[in-house]
């Protein structure tokens, strides 16, 4: 089986990749190919597993994903740094266990007559307005809904609900869901202009379609990515038709990773 080892640069991270790396290559049942993996495994934290997923976002139906966190409990990452050895063997017995996410399709058309753009997320896409309010119409499957007013909107998958959806006040989603949600930053809600004012989640057959007022001043993010800043004619968010891949090797209950990581209960609480 083919692997890849996508690490950060931190110290511990780049410790943990060469041990990887050493044990893979005394493998006989392991090959390391950077190339065409069939496996990556991300070392670091979430963002790592996110700029992996992206360096091989060309690929991902080809791969599974695997995730060592070297620093606190990520999202994302399964493995401790100390694991090394439990994960070589795990993927020496591999049989193929995979479990898969839903992923955001993002397509963008511009106004400066240049070509359409599409990106892929596996956490978010944001638009959000450097100078002023933004404002935007928002449809959903094509039917206007509202005139949005605020700082900027978030479209989240369900694996991405716990990330910065969280911190705008969108709710958290099973990742077992096929399902994207809108969250507002910040909307502007008086007498006068008014938005829904809770997050929205929509099923795989509804197209989320943002225009903005002004197409200047915009800045669209794609996860950590800055990816464009072009004028935004608009922008349709949908469930993407591929999925993300992790070698389930391990189970962790989604709520109980949840709890670990935002309440902190512990066993003996
Ligand atoms: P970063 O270093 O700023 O880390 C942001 C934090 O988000 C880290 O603690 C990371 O572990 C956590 N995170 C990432 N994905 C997560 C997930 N799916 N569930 C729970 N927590 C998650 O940036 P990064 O590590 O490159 O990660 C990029 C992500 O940061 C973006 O996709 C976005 O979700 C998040 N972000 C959050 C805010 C916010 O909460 N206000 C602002 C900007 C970006």
């Amino acid at each position: 089986m083919k692997v890849a080892i996508y690490s950060n640069d931190g110290f511990t991270s780049k410790k943990v990749a060469t041990q990887l790396k050493e044990k893979i290559d005394a493998s006989e049942k392991l090959e390391y190919d950077g190339l065409n993996p069939q496996i990556v495994i991300s070392v670091g934290g979430d963002g790592t597993l996110l700029s992996a997923f992206h360096h091989y976002r060309d690929a991902i139906s080809k791969i599974r994903f695997v995730g060592i966190h070297t620093g606190h409990l990520g999202f994302y990452t399964d493995w401790r740094d100390y694991e090394v050895k439990e994960l070589v063997d795990s993927l020496e017995d591999d049989n193929g266990q995979s479990v898969s996410y839903p992923l955001l399709s993002i397509k963008v058309q511009y106004t400066d007559g240049g070509p359409d753009d599409s990106f892929v997320a596996l956490n978010e896409s944001t638009l959000k307005r450097i100078n002023g309010t933004m404002v935007t119409d928002i449809y959903i499957k094509d039917e206007f809904f509202e005139k949005f007013r605020g700082d900027g909107l978030c479209v989240s998958t369900p694996t991405g609900s716990t990330a910065y959806n969280k911190s705008v006040g969108g709710a958290i989603i099973n990742p077992q869901l096929n399902a994207i949600q809108v969250s507002e930053m910040a909307s502007i809600n008086n007498r006068v202009f008014r938005t829904l004012g809770s997050p929205v989640i929509v099923p795989p057959d509804e197209t989320i379609t943002i225009v903005p007022d002004s197409p200047k001043h915009n800045i669209l993010t794609c996860d950590q990515l800055l990816i464009s800043d072009r004028p935004i004619k608009s922008i349709s968010y949908s469930i993407c038709n591929d999925r993300i891949y992790f070698a389930q090797y391990r189970h962790t209950h989604f709520w109980k990773r949840v709890s670990n990581s935002f309440i902190g209960v512990h066993e003996d609480d």
